[in-house]
């Protein structure tokens, strides 16, 4: 069980914030817009966007990867912060690698796993969910 408040940041810490609500398993999203964001995948928690209350945002930027989806990120240095869509509006997918530790958290499930790299060796003990974003299921 997760504590709460979890509390993260980036790695310059011109943005911090604490999520003042219980925080989701931890999502591995292996679509493409997420590969080419984090360089990798994206590994996320999530919570009500209501319930994530920021303590420094100063370097707080919104990249808009579609008209209804955005990721924030630290415009210093870099970090791959959060991710929301506009049809979720109380919705915030947080990195779980920017929460501080420990997290307590678990990551119980794989999605958009047929669009990871060739050179990416999936985790077979995570179950995993085809890519089809007519599911409505890009969670960040
Ligand atoms: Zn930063
Ligand atoms: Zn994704």
């Amino acid at each position: 069980m997760a504590k709460t408040p979890l509390t993260g940041g980036c790695a310059c810490q011109g943005v911090r914030y604490r999520i003042e609500a219980d925080a989701r398993s931890v999502t591995n999203c292996h679509c493409e817009p997420c590969r080419r964001i984090t360089g990798h995948f994206m590994a996320a928690t999530a919570a009500p966007a209501s319930a994530v209350i920021f303590d420094a945002d100063a370097s707080l930027r919104w990249y808009d990867s579609t008209p209804t989806v955005q990721y924030g990120f630290c415009s210093t240095c870099g970090a791959t912060l959060f991710w929301r869509a506009s049809d979720k509006p109380d919705h915030l997918s947080i990195t779980a690698g920017t929460l501080d530790t420990p997290t307590g958290l678990k990551t119980n499930l794989a999605i958009f796993t047929d669009e990871a790299s060739d050179y990416h060796r999936l985790d077979d003990a995570i179950e995993t969910v085809g890519g089809d974003r007519n599911l409505g299921v890009s969670d960040g």
